[in-house]
């Protein structure tokens, strides 16, 4: 049965197997390989973004429970999840990184309150999550209390990883391709050398994907240089999706699934898609950041 690579596969599932008790992978995995949990992500809140270690949605334990309140919002699936992992503040008066924990949620729980937020091409792609009250069992923590920012980043490792794989800018690049033949652009020497370079790109792009895939596939630690897959994997898949609306010419501004006799494919979705990718998973100036610091041992 075919099924997309999503969030308890690329992310839950490789955090489990590190971080998670033998009763908790029990638990939940063999319902992330089924399919039957899907997962989303509750990193994000209105004012944790780029600088996430400052989360504020709080869990406080009560008796074998925590007592969770806050929001979390640009929940990817979040409609139709089943389960999140969460980051939630567990101690207040640390430094905001020792105070963190991981945490799985049941989104059936009550006090859990869903509402879509509709994105640039009018999907309702995204949620805002509100937790009153939640009431999560103690056995649902991943990792030691508070010590949830080691888990983070690991599994920011993975969502990189995913995020670097190439499959996107390939598919885009069979697009340009079918275009540019039905409307003859392979006669102009200009957009030959420019797709030749892309061409290239992706095929580099999938090389550093294969070199960081088989880091995870020895279970060893995704290196922080996982940065520069995910800024090369979206900043190609935009200049593809760029190279793609202009190879569509007059057609290229159609933004609906519509098809007509001259163009037979959705031209902007992968734009749209690029432009989302370059910002989740860490945005590319914070990549960047990251390189500086974390690879190239640069001053702060
Ligand atoms: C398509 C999509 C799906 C998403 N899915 C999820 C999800 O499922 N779960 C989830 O938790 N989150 C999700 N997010 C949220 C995403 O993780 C955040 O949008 C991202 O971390 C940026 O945070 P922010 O939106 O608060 O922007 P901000 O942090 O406010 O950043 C605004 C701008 O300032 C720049 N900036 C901020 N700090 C610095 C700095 N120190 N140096 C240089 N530039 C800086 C950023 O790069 C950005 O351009 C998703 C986002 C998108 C676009």
């Amino acid at each position: 049965m075919a099924r997309p690579p999503d969030q308890g596969l690329v992310m839950v599932g490789p955090i489990l197997m590190r971080f998670g008790t033998d009763a908790q992978r029990a638990r939940f995995l063999p319902k992330v390989l089924s399919g039957e949990h899907v997962w989303t992500q509750g990193y994000s809140e209105p004012n944790a973004g780029s600088d996430l270690a400052a989360v504020r949605t709080e869990a406080v334990l009560d008796g074998d429970h925590f007592v969770v309140n806050g929001q979390k919002t640009w929940t990817t699936w979040g409609a139709d999840g089943t389960h999140m992992f969460m980051l939630v503040r567990t101690d207040k008066t640390v430094k905001k990184q020792a105070g963190i924990s991981f945490l799985l949620v049941d989104l059936k729980t009550p006090g859990v309150t869903v509402r879509p937020i509709r994105n640039i091409a009018g999907e309702r792609e995204f949620c805002e999550v509100f937790f009153d009250d939640v009431r999560v069992p103690q056995e649902n923590l991943v990792g030691a209390l508070n010590q949830g920012w080691t888990v983070a980043k690991a599994l920011l490792g993975f969502e990189r990883l995913f995020t670097g794989s190439p499959k996107h800018s390939q598919h885009t690049l069979h697009q340009v391709e079918k275009l540019a033949q039905q409307r003859g652009l392979f006669d102009d020497p200009a957009f030959v050398a420019r797709f030749a370079q892309l061409q290239l790109d992706t095929a580099d792009l999938g090389a550093a994907y294969t070199g960081f895939a088989e880091i995870a596939k020895r279970g060893e630690p995704i290196p922080a240089s996982i940065s520069m897959l995910k800024i090369w994997s979206t900043e190609t898949y935009e200049r593809l999706a760029m190279l793609l609306i202009e190879a569509a010419q007059d057609y290229g501004g159609m933004r609906d699934m519509c098809r007509n006799d001259e163009i037979d494919m959705h031209v902007v979705a992968p734009l749209f898609n690029a432009m989302g990718a370059k910002i989740f998973a860490g945005s590319n100036e914070i990549q960047r950041n990251i390189l500086a610091k974390a690879v190239l041992d640069l001053p702060s």
